[in-house]
C-alpha cells in the first residue's frame, strides 16, 4: 500500500512542474563501466527525493542494457536523433525507434552537436517535430558562446535559438518540451554561471515563452541549467526560482556525485 502511494506520487511528476536532474553521459564509458554506474544508481533508487525526476542519457548503444533502471525513479533519454523516421540514413537512430523502445526523452540541439556536427536551428526544429510525432519529449538545449556574452548579445542569441526551434509549435506541443539553458562557456570547463546569471537568463527564457505561448505554458515549462554543475554548486543553482533542475555532463559519470546532485534538488 505504502509502495503504491509512493509510486502514484512519483507518477504525478509527469503532470506538474517539479525538479528534473538529467545526466548526459555523452560518448563516455565502456559497457562495463556504464553498467557499474547504472547499477550503483539503481541500488540507491530510494534516495531519489519525492518531487525530483531523474533522467539518464547514456550512449544510445547502451539504452537497452540499462533498461533495468526503473521508472518512476529513473527515466531514459537519447542524446540525439534523426529528423527522419526511417530510411537509408546510415548511422542514424530515429524518434520512431526510441518510441518503439519506450525511451521517453531525447536531448536535442546540444552545443556539441551544433559545433561539431553543424546542426542548425532549422534542423533542430525538425528533430523536435520528429520527437513530438513519436511521443518522445525533447530536452532542447540553447545557450550563448563566450564572445556573445562579452558583447552582451546573450539574450538575443538565446531568443533566436528558441524562436527558430520552438515557436512553430502549438501550446500543447510546447508543454512537452524541456528547455535546457547551457551557456557554452560553462560546458565542461569547470566555470559555472553564477546563480544570478542563471536565474536572469531562465527568467528571460520563461518570459519569452510566455509572451509567445501564454502564461499557462510558461508557468509549467521546465527550464534546466547546464554547465559544470557539481555537488558543491547544484543546491544553490537549483534553488533559483526559475531553475527547475539541471542537465549534468561530467558529474553524472560518478554515481556518488550524481546522487548528491539529485538529492540537492529536493531542498
Ligand atoms: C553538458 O554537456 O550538457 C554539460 C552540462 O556538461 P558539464 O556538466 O560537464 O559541463
Amino acid at each position: 500500500m505504502g509502495f503504491e502511494i509512493d509510486y502514484l506520487r512519483r507518477k504525478l511528476l509527469n503532470t506538474m512542474r517539479h525538479k528534473i536532474v538529467a545526466g548526459n553521459w555523452k560518448m563516455n564509458k565502456t559497457l562495463e563501466e556504464a553498467m557499474e554506474i547504472a547499477i550503483a544508481l539503481q541500488e540507491r533508487k530510494e534516495d531519489v527525493p519525492h518531487g525530483v525526476k531523474v533522467i539518464i542519457a547514456p550512449p544510445a548503444l547502451y539504452l537497452a542494457n540499462i533498461e533495468m533502471m526503473e521508472e518512476p525513479f529513473f527515466y531514459l533519454s537519447a542524446q540525439n536523433c534523426s529528423h527522419h523516421d526511417f530510411g537509408a540514413f546510415t548511422g542514424e537512430i530515429s524518434a520512431a525507434m526510441l518510441d518503439g523502445m519506450n525511451i521517453p526523452f531525447c536531448i536535442l540541439g546540444h552545443s556539441e552537436r551544433r559545433q561539431y556536427f553543424h546542426e542548425t536551428d532549422e534542423l533542430i526544429a525538425s528533430k523536435i517535430d520528429a520527437c513530438l510525432r513519436h511521443n518522445v519529449q525533447p530536452i532542447f538545449c540553447c545557450g550563448e558562446v563566450l564572445e556573445e556574452r562579452k558583447d552582451k548579445k546573450h539574450f538575443i542569441t538565446v531568443l533566436h535559438q528558441i524562436e527558430k526551434a520552438l515557436f512553430h509549435l502549438t501550446a500543447d506541443q510546447m508543454e512537452k518540451v524541456i528547455v535546457a539553458y547551457e551557456p557554452v562557456w560553462a560546458i565542461g570547463t569547470g566555470v559555472t554561471a553564477s546563480n544570478d546569471e542563471a536565474q536572469e537568463m531562465h527568467a528571460f527564457i520563461r518570459k519569452s515563452i510566455g509572451d509567445h505561448f501564454g502564461k499557462e505554458v510558461s508557468d509549467q515549462i521546465h527550464i534546466l541549467y547546464g554547465g559544470s554543475v557539481n555537488p558543491a554548486n547544484s543546491e544553490a543553482l537549483f534553488a533559483c526560482p526559475d531553475v527547475d533542475g539541471g542537465l549534468v555532463g561530467g558529474a553524472s559519470l560518478k554515481a556518488n556525485d550524481f546522487m548528491t546532485i539529485i538529492k540537492s534538488a529536493a531542498h
